[in-house]
């Protein structure tokens, strides 16, 4: 049986890193979902990567009628 050895490797492996995540900072690896921005930004397809980057990257302001 060579069941196990090989494969189990393979599995293990270490995922390809694509880029950093403009929200949390975090890696991106291959196979997750993001969403990607025209200037080429990155971030996870995520709620807190999305919110992070938006109070990150954007101008806090009170805004008058
Ligand atoms: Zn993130």
């Amino acid at each position: 049986m060579i069941e196990n050895g090989m494969t189990v490797n393979v599995k293990f492996e270490e995922p390809r890193v694509i880029g950093e995540c403009a929200g949390c900072y975090g890696e991106i690896v291959e196979g997750e979902t993001i969403v990607e921005f025209p200037d080429g930004l990155m971030i996870h397809y995520d709620r807190y990567c999305a919110m992070a980057f938006c109070l990150e990257s954007g101008e806090r302001k009170t805004v008058w009628k």
